[in-house]
């Protein structure tokens, strides 16, 4: 990687303090980042450089996988990092941050590249893109690339408009869409395991996979983020983006060694190949979930309604299940499960791929309880286990589940935005949202929305704490299927 100027909008707020600047700090650490590596950090207060250098230390110490405690490194690592006064809105303030950056680049030599990361609300991303391009910053003697955080729109055409606006000022091989769930190393770990393990290889097909099933449910409920949350609910803030994604990576077959555009093709495929839900049939495969009151870890919980800034009537969806169906030679038949909530009674990402078991008719009732699983942790463990029936040595003519059990520890394995900042720095787009797998998701949930929207489908209520509607069950009963690991 060449020298870069990274700018970072947005950069006293959360996100940069809790995963920008200690994912910056440990690929620092790994020597991953250019010798002429700097970071000028944006906002509204006036902040000297010194002092925001103090802030990004309190927030590596905080938040740093790994212990902060060579003064050293601490001290090298800061010393990439400046800070410029700007407003969104103000025009005046590009033209004194191209003076900086060009300051910083004349400095460094060569042909620098710029990175431009927004770390801000969606609401933003329009006038930035514009005011990059107009104020000249957008002419970067290297690179340059533009790096954005969810949510990309509110519905289909919204993010139709918003990418519209965007391309005017970079093109699409310029914008890195962090969808931070692809960079969880057990997500990037999804396609390679079944290709390059010939046993799973030959199973990953409908001929052997009886349904995969795709969890992730937060034990929290709507925090301090109310206002927000009650506009989005769980279907734009999850389902959308990150489950959608987590099914194209585990749905996709790519051929070995393949390139980013590969990747990135075999998903739009697997995206076009869902079989579409019209809003009549919202329904049959979709079930709408909202807490109410329960308990959650031997704690009391409100109920979503009774929660602060939540109007009394909301009828807002904090839970999703559903099922879908992928119309390929290799997945036709298999339905996949998603399903994500807040107030569940496990905080924890999963992928459960449950196998076909053609003697399952011969056997007893309870043998029939031990299926065959290969599971995906995904956070906040991570690891794979495959289950497998073994006879009970203690008991004759019994079975048992038997475990092969592979865990990693947090601490050796990069964070997500470890593994998507060096990625889009070195312009590798593999693990990044394409626009067309982007606008393909809303697509497919738009007549979700609708109906929603429409108050057509009926609103479940599940106590906190538990896995969600009795409904949710029911949309896998009536496959002959149920969620497996809910315990
Ligand atoms: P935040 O509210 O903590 O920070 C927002 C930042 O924007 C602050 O630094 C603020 O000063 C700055 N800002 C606001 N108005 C501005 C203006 N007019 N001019 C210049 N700067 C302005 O938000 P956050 O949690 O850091 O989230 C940032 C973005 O990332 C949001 O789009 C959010 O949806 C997304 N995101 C956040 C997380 C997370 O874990 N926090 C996860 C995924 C996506």
């Amino acid at each position: 990687m060449e020298a870069t100027t990274f700018v970072l909008f947005g950069a006293t707020g959360d996100l940069a303090r809790r995963k920008i600047y200690p994912a910056l700090y440990n690929l620092f650490l790994d020597h991953k980042l250019h010798h002429s590596f700097s970071v000028i950090g944006l906002g509204r207060r006036e902040v000297a450089d010194e002092a925001f250098q103090a802030m990004v230390e309190r927030s590596i110490r905080d938040f740093s996988r790994r212990e902060v405690n060579d003064s050293a490194s601490v001290r090298g690592f800061l010393k990439a990092f400046r800070y410029n006064v700007l407003d969104v809105g103000h025009t005046e303030d590009y033209l004194k941050l191209l003076q900086r950056v060009e300051q910083l680049e004349a400095d460094m030599g060569g042909s620098p590249n710029r990175m431009f990361y927004l770390s801000v609300g969606p609401e933003f991303f329009e006038p930035i893109a514009l005011n990059i391009k107009e104020s000249g910053l957008g002419a970067a003697k290297g690179w340059k690339r533009l790096v954005i955080e969810k949510p990309f729109g509110h519905d289909l055409q919204s993010a139709q408009e918003l990418n519209l606006k965007l391309s005017e000022a970079f093109t699409e091989d310029e914008i890195f869409r962090i969808d931070h769930y692809l960079g969880k190393p057990m997500v990037q770990e999804l396609d390679v395991f079944q290709q390059t393990n010939p046993v799973l290889h030959a199973l990953w097909n409908n001929r052997y996979i009886a349904n995969v099933q795709i969890t992730a449910g937060e034990t929290v409920g709507v925090e301090e983020r109310a206002g927000y949350y009650d506009h989005v609910g769980a279907l734009r803030d999850m389902f959308q983006n990150h489950m959608l994604q987590l099914l194209m990576m585990l749905a996709i077959r790519l051929p070995k060694d393949s390139t980013a555009d590969e990747v990135r093709f075999k998903k739009k495929e697997v995206m076009e190949s869902l079989e579409p839900l019209e809003e009549a049939d919202v329904q049959f495969n979709v079930i709408r979930g909202q807490y109410t009151a329960g308990t959650i870890e031997g704690k009391p919980a409100l109920g979503y309604t009774a929660e602060p800034g939540i109007p009394a009537d909301s009828q807002n969806d904090t839970f999703i299940a559903a099922r879908l169906q992928i119309d390929d030679p290799f997945w036709k038949g298999v339905p996949f499960y998603i399903r994500t909530g807040k107030r569940m009674k496990e905080k924890s990402t999963r992928i459960v791929i449950e196998f076909k078991e053609p003697l399952k008719q011969n056997s007893s009732a309870a043998e029939d309880d031990i299926p065959n699983l290969l599971v995906f942790e995904i956070s906040p463990n991570e690891g794979i286990t495959l289950q497998l029936k073994a006879r009970d040595p203690q008991h004759k003519g019994k079975f048992k589940a038997m475990h092969i059990d592979f865990h990693t520890s947090s601490i050796e394995v990069p964070e997500a935005y470890e593994n998507l900042i060096y990625d889009a720095l070195h312009g590798d787009p593999s693990f990044f949202a394409h626009w067309n797998e982007v606008e393909l998701s809303w697509k497919w949930v738009q007549p979700i929305l609708n109906a929603f929207a429409k108050n057509s489908v009926p609103l479940y209520h599940y106590a906190a704490g538990t896995f969600g509607p009795a409904e949710s069950d029911q949309l896998l009963a009536e496959n002959g299927h149920h969620w497996w690991l809910d315990s």
